[in-house]
């Protein structure tokens, strides 16, 4: 099998680069060359998550690996064999869990049996997809798609002592099938959330009075959660907005020194960004369905259309790493609303 070579710096140049190319490898047996890893970020090369994702993709795939140490910007990574089976990977840090797991669900989803994953670190990261995400959004797209992956957060980890814990089980599948996801449908369920983990409980109600009252929603919309038990204190802000053809879910983060109410203007403005379209698939949704969708295109699947808005660079990014392995036409088109179109298709 030909070596496929990904510059880690084109396009948006973050860790998406690198854990999709592992994936990719994984699926189609291709080893592959990362080089310039993460390189347009501040601390580029491999940090402690990108390197726990590459040796969990190296532990599922067999995989001999040359440049897997922290800091490195090289890799090589060329599996042999595809094992489902039970698995526990520790990040060690509050690195995000969730993008180790982007980088391994869809391998163990084509993998010859049943596979559980428990995984250790951070499981509400800014600049990561959420557990609430990935369970709410992402894994029903997946399981419409012939996916069965179910999830369970047992214990959530913020920045910076991590120590959160979750359960994936995933049944697979042989062929994955397509999804046209072009509308929205009717609002079914709206609500916020604001989850305070060792905060003062007053954080929660500013968050949720300042984005009820600025969307003009009842406050039965709005709960707070407040959890004891995890390694560090955390607070995050979610809404999540049910339509009949879709769930979109968004998140703010709290920080030492960043008032309530900016992490509740931060939510509305992402909220308000998606209300001024009729586009389902939102900014971070769109990039992480490329893979699924791209997959299930490359295995044979009619094509597959959604329609989302706005376009990010790791989508145009996800769109170059996807072409080199796969087998493949994904091409973007400008609809008169503003919003942009996905098409995937066979060549
Ligand atoms: P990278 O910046 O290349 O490491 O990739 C980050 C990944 O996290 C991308 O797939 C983003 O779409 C995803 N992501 C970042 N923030 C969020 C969020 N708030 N909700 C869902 N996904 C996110």
């Amino acid at each position: 099998m030909s070596l496929v070579l990904i510059d880690g710096a084109k396009g948006e140049g973050g860790g998406q680069v690198l854990r999709s190319s592992l994936a990719l490898s994984l699926i189609t047996g291709r080893p592959v060359r990362i080089d310039n890893i993460r390189a347009k970020r501040a601390k580029s090369g491999l940090m402690r998550q990108h390197l726990t994702a590459v040796q969990a993709a190296a532990e599922i795939g067999a995989a001999q690996l040359n440049g897997a140490s922290l800091g490195s910007s090289r890799l090589t990574f060329t599996p042999t064999q595809l094992k489902a089976g039970e698995y526990h990977f520790a990040i060690g840090t509050a690195g995000s869990t969730m993008l180790v797991l982007q980088t391994i669900l869809l391998p163990l989803l084509l993998a010859d049996g049943p596979s559980r994953v428990i995984l250790e670190g951070g499981t509400h990261n800014p600049m990561a997809p959420p557990y609430d995400f990935i369970e709410r959004v992402y894994l029903p797209l997946l399981n419409r798609m012939g996916g069965q992956v179910t999830a369970s957060l047992v214990r959530a980890g913020f920045y910076p002592a991590g120590g959160g814990r979750c359960v994936i089980d995933i049944t697979p599948t042989q062929q994955l099938g397509r999804l046209d996801l072009l509308e929205r449908g009717p609002l079914l369920k709206r609500s916020v959330r604001a989850v305070v983990a060792q905060l003062p409980r007053h954080i929660a109600e500013r968050e949720l009075h300042q984005v009820l009252s600025a969307l003009d929603w009842p406050e039965e919309c709005g709960c707070i959660e407040a959890l004891s038990g995890t390694a560090s204190p955390g607070n995050v802000l979610m809404a999540e907005l049910t339509f009949e053809g879709i769930t979109e879910v968004f998140t703010a983060f709290g920080e030492r020194g960043k008032p309530a109410e900016q992490v509740a203007d931060d939510l509305l403005s992402q909220v308000q960004t998606y209300l001024t379209t009729d586009a389902p698939i939102g900014e971070h949704l769109a990039d992480q369905l490329l893979l699924p969708l791209g997959l299930a295109t490359h295995q044979g699947a009619t094509p597959s259309t959604f329609l989302t808005s706005p376009l990010s660079d790791h989508v145009t990014t996800h769109i170059d790493v996807l072409h080199q392995f796969l087998d493949l036409k994904i091409s973007t088109k400008r609809t008169t609303d503003g919003t942009i179109l996905l098409h995937l298709s066979s060549p």
